[in-house]
């Protein structure tokens, strides 16, 4: 197969957690990160690893402003030259800690967009940033949903993340860790409010509500390291696919210091 071929759809989880998220889906031919919230070559080397061919990078979509999502986004793309998607208000409020750019392209949630062969559609998400958003990625009859950093699932989401055959969800916290754990209690309500996180169970009753059976991966992303655990989140997930009858489906937990191998689409 050279290079240019157009493979199915694979996605790596580069990081996942408060200390950084970045995510790259790829079909061979176009390749989408999403977030950069890990330094640049952190994820260059991680691109290496993964053997991605760089000609085939052509976008990075932000999900929102938050330094875990776009730290690494200005010395990446002055490194790479790869454009930059996101809305008008999380440009607004990031665009002082990226720096300078050459390509900004200004996005907007509910409306598609396409980037080569991939069509992508960025939906509004409930969190406290000034327009964050999920996303699905979806060619050649397959579809990627993303969301994490979500106060708890709308009834949009649920809609937009219906009949993915892989699913980035949040899993932040467990409910017990967080009220019995170190943090301050604003905080701990700043995560557990409709614009904060979901918790294990939140992201299970979500699942529960779009589990299908041509869902093939489920990567628990954006695990607290202080009010979870990975083998806890995990527990959870698992229990909720062997409920639901769906127990093929492949559980990835995006880990914060090493990236994921490619999940293949079938
Ligand atoms: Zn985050
Ligand atoms: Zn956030």
């Amino acid at each position: 197969m050279t290079h240019s071929a157009v493979q199915c759809m694979k996605i790596s989880i580069i990081a996942s957690g408060s200390k950084g998220n970045c995510t790259i889906v790829s079909d061979g031919q176009c390749s989408i990160l999403i977030d950069a919230g890990v330094s640049a070559s952190r994820i260059v080397n991680a691109l290496s690893e993964l053997e991605l061919d760089v000609s085939t990078l052509k976008a990075l979509i932000v999900t929102h402003e938050h330094t875990d999502h776009i730290r690494g986004i200005g010395p990446l793309t002055r490194r790479t030259g790869i454009p930059v998607f996101c809305t008008q208000e999380t440009w607004a409020r990031s665009k002082n800690i990226i720096g300078t750019i050459d390509k900004v392209f200004h996005i907007e949630s509910g409306i598609s967009f396409q980037i080569e062969h991939i069509t992508i559609h960025p939906f509004s998400i409930p969190h406290d940033a000034e327009d964050p958003i999920g996303l699905t990625l979806e060619a050649n009859g397959r579809k990627v949903g993303l969301a994490t950093d979500m106060g708890y699932a709308t009834q949009l989401i649920k809609q937009k993340l219906k009949d993915c055959q892989a699913l980035l969800l949040e899993f932040n916290y467990n409910r017990d860790m967080l009220i019995s754990g170190p943090y301050t209690w604003p905080i701990k309500q700043r995560i557990m409010s409709k614009k904060g996180h979901l918790s294990n169970d939140d992201a299970c009753s979500l699942l529960e509500e779009i589990i299908h059976d041509d869902l093939q991966h489920l990567v628990l992303a954006h695990i607290s390291e202080n009010n979870n655990l990975p083998e806890l989140a995990l527990l959870s997930a698992q229990d909720l696919c062997n409920q639901c009858g769906h127990r093929d489906v492949h559980l990835t937990v995006g880990n914060p210091y090493k990236h994921s191998p490619w999940l293949y689409l079938k």
